[in-house]
């Protein structure tokens, strides 16, 4: 077929396919200012070089050239009239207005990361006007037992309680290893002598930061073998509900070291969860995406999402995509966005990621590799068809 019917065809195809996301936040309910706006654009976190803007980037660019048309607005306006037009309309009608062209089907939303400055999913199932459901992370479950009052010899007990309780209505978990320290460690269940040990040594330093800063210090899990305890006891919960576990891997901010986070140091506590049949979720990925490809096609409960890269990646976001399905099973890449904060980033995610779907799809058609029935089904399971059979989400609660 011409690569110009090819693409066109392609291109009407993955447009009208609801994208079911899973892996987002909610946003902020009120009007950024232009500071908190720019700290969107910033996954590292640490601001942008002296005398430069973090609207220099291609997520930046991105929002200049397709959010600001959805404003009313020609393409690539300065980030001040983008701004001044985003506060006129107001944050309710702008994230209507993101949100319809995103065309989602369903949100599955991680609550465990400042989740008292955005939406939550009850509001964010208003907002966008899909259903949502929650992920709960496995870290910040450990860390509201530590600020329980729980002693060392009751935290095992009171963590397994605590996160049943919390994934009773959830569709999945996720952990943060990669911010506390990385994916090399001794993937094995700790032995429980060795969990109360390592909880009272927490513990107390949680007691002596609290008395420090008169109870508002910042509690934050990173001893190893009370985040492999936190795994392992994730990994128990899915087993008996069906859940998969989130990993995020690679790109983010600046609390993790980039190349501790390459997904093929976890292929160890894969096999010991396939054994399990437990399913993980590598999410992000970048600069990883292709040894996440090699591990989705190695390992048979493995899947991923590129949530986040393609984000950010902006017009680079189709070669990201292309890499990703180099090697991996169409039945084993989904689509999040990763948005946060900002509806500008699931937008930019969902347009990303359709963009470079059909080109990339529209390229194998064009050169006869693929045609457009075969397209059609593999944009679908990636869409939407995969998560929907990762995660329990059409299961009656169980
Ligand atoms: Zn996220």
């Amino acid at each position: 077929m011409p690569a110009d019917a090819a693409s066109a065809e392609v291109a009407a195809i993955v447009e009208r396919l609801a994208l079911l996301d899973d892996h987002c936040h909610g946003v902020m309910l009120h009007d950024p200012t232009a500071e908190q706006f720019e700290q969107a654009l910033d996954e590292g976190g640490n601001g942008s070089a002296p005398g430069t803007s973090r609207w220099d980037t291609p997520v930046g660019l991105a929002v200049r050239r397709h959010c600001a048309p959805l404003l009313d607005l020609e393409p690539f306006p300065t980030p001040a009239t983008y701004l001044a037009r985003r506060h006129e309309l107001g944050a309710s009608e702008v994230n209507r207005r993101l949100f319809t062209a995103c065309r989602t089907s369903g949100l599955l939303l991680d609550t465990g990361f400042r989740s008292e400055t955005i939406a939550s999913p009850a509001q964010m199932a208003e907002i966008v006007g899909v259903p949502t459901w929650e992920i709960v992370r496995l870290e910040s479950v450990a860390e509201d037992v530590a600020r329980s009052g729980v002693t060392a010899e009751g935290y095992p007990a009171a963590f397994v309680a605590v996160l049943a309780a919390r994934a009773a209505h959830a569709v999945g978990l996720k952990t943060v290893l990669a911010y506390r320290g990385g994916f090399g460690i001794d993937p094995s269940r700790p032995e429980p002598a060795a969990v109360v040990e390592a909880a009272g040594r927490w513990l107390r330093e949680v007691d002596e930061a609290g008395s420090a800063a008169q109870g508002q210090a910042t509690v934050r899990l990173t001893d190893p073998g009370l985040l492999r305890f936190g795994i392992w006891a994730g990994a128990d919960v899915a087993h008996t509900r069906g859940l998969p576990i989130q990993f995020h891997v690679g790109y983010g901010d600046t609390d993790l070291t980039l190349h501790q986070t390459n997904p093929s140091l976890l292929s160890d506590l894969f096999r010991q969860f396939g054994a399990l049949g437990v399913h993980a979720v590598l999410l992000h990925c970048y600069p990883y995406h292709r040894e996440a490809a090699y591990l989705a096609d190695a390992f048979p409960h493995v899947a991923f999402d590129l949530g986040l890269a393609l984000t950010f990646a902006g017009a680079s976001a189709t070669r990201v995509l292309a890499e990703a399905m180099e090697v991996a099973p169409f039945t084993k890449i989904l689509y999040s966005s990763d948005g946060f904060g900002l509806a500008e980033l699931h937008y930019l995610g969902a347009r990303h990621f359709r963009d470079g779907l059909t080109r990339v799809l529209a390229g194998w058609v064009a050169d006869g590799a693929c045609n457009v029935a075969e397209a059609t089904r593999i944009a679908t399971l990636i869409a939407s068809e995969n998560a929907r059979r990762l995660y329990p989400i059409d299961r009656p609660a169980r």
